[in-house]
């Protein structure tokens, strides 16, 4: 167990902002998050309390005046086998990444989309991260908790943690109830490729010549597209997605449909999805495209010139206020635009 105070949190946010917070706790196991919590020092450490991980979704809008908690509780063990489905446990702490690539290597179907997204496996089940058609609610056998309301440790089933796109219990409705100390991922020992999405197929079979992809591969050809296409946080600071992809009714997607009618003729398909019940998911970055915001920058800030739902830290020098207005800009261009409000992805804190 590690605790600091006045610590600097630039080397623990993707986004590279150069902020502090009050104090820093550091924990190794569960046993030592309920001793903390049942001590007296847990009595003297600054309000509010916050749990990160890799700090690869967060924008610190200034320094943060109570406790970061981060756990660095890092195991990762096959805990069943049942025919052909494999549970796995990870610790919080494990990088989500390490965790593809265990199953990637052992024939474990199931988390290849997700391949390459930043970041550790705790925090990976609060957001449910999506890539490529796939989320991690898919595999999310259940999530072992600290709960602070109880004092004690629960398993929540992957039904209960009331997973949508992005989002979770964690974050809504029992935000900062949890701290997750373990995630439990229940995969397939037999083929169950999921390659529906955008040019993955095409990216697989140039890499199998039509032949039945390995998880392996499927991992390959992932990792291929995202470096292809997204910045290094290690190089250049950001946080992916800066946005959500907006779902809309229909009469609003028409109001977009009428707009590229207008600008590319009546041949051009605005990008969309059915989202079900008259509603449709339009990609934001479509939306900010049309706005004219890709490649472009703005001091030590900008718009990544090959995904334009990227924000990113082009110099390394921004400050949260020159991405809090950058971020007021785009969305108010898309409302003027379209009528459709984006909101964010990145957890501002
Ligand atoms: C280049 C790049 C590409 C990305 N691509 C994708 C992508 O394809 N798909 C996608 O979904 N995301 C993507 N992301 C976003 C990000 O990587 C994910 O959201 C990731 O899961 C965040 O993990 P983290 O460990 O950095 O968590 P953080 O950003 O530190 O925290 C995220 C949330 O989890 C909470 N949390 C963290 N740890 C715990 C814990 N132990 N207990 C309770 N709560 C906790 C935090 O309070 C916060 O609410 C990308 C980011 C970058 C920089």
């Amino acid at each position: 167990m590690k605790i600091g105070r006045n610590i600097s949190l630039t080397g623990r946010n993707t986004f590279g902002m150069k902020v502090s917070c009050a104090c820093l706790v550091e924990y190794d196991s569960p046993e030592e998050y309920r001793e903390l919590l049942s001590s007296e020092v847990f009595h003297t450490l600054p309000l509010p309390f916050l749990h990160i991980g890799g700090g690869s979704n967060l924008l610190f809008t200034a320094d943060f005046p109570g406790t970061v908690f981060h756990s660095r509780i890092d195991f990762l063990k096959e805990v069943s086998r049942d025919g052909d489905s494999v549970r796995i446990e990870a610790g919080a702490g494990t990088l989500w990444d390490k965790v593809c690539l265990y199953c990637a290597e052992n024939g474990l179907w199931g988390t290849e989309n997700l391949s390459g997204i930043p970041g550790e496996t705790g925090a990976a089940a609060v957001q449910n991260i999506g890539a490529y058609g796939a989320e991690i609610k898919d595999v999310v056998e259940s999530v072992v908790c600290f709960d602070s309301v109880t004092e004690g440790m629960k398993s929540i089933s992957g039904e209960d943690c009331r997973y949508d796109y992005r989002t979770s219990m964690f974050k809504e409705g029992a935000k900062g109830r949890y701290a997750v100390m373990s995630v439990v991922l229940r995969l397939s020992a037999v083929p169950k490729p999921k390659l529906g999405y955008g040019h993955l197929k095409a990216a697989v079979d140039a890499l199998t010549d039509g032949a039945e992809p390995e998880p392996m591969t499927v991992r390959k050809a992932v990792l291929g597209i995202r470096n292809a296409k997204l910045p290094d946080p290690a190089v250049t600071g950001n946080a992916g997605s800066f946005f959500k992809n907006p779902v809309v009714p229909r009469s609003s997607y028409e109001v977009v449909e009428n707009y590229a009618l207008s600008l590319y003729g009546s041949d051009y398909i605005v990008p969309h999805f059915d989202a079900g019940a008259g509603f449709v998911k339009i990609p934001a970055a479509w939306l900010i495209e049309q706005c004219g915001w890709k490649g472009y920058r703005e001091g030590n800030v900008g718009v990544y010139e090959k995904q334009p739902l990227v924000i990113i830290n082009a110099t390394g020098n921004a400050v949260p206020g020159e991405i809090l207005s950058l971020e007021k800009k785009i969305t108010e261009s898309v409302i003027n635009t379209f009528g459709i409000e984006l909101t964010p992805e990145v957890e501002h804190i």
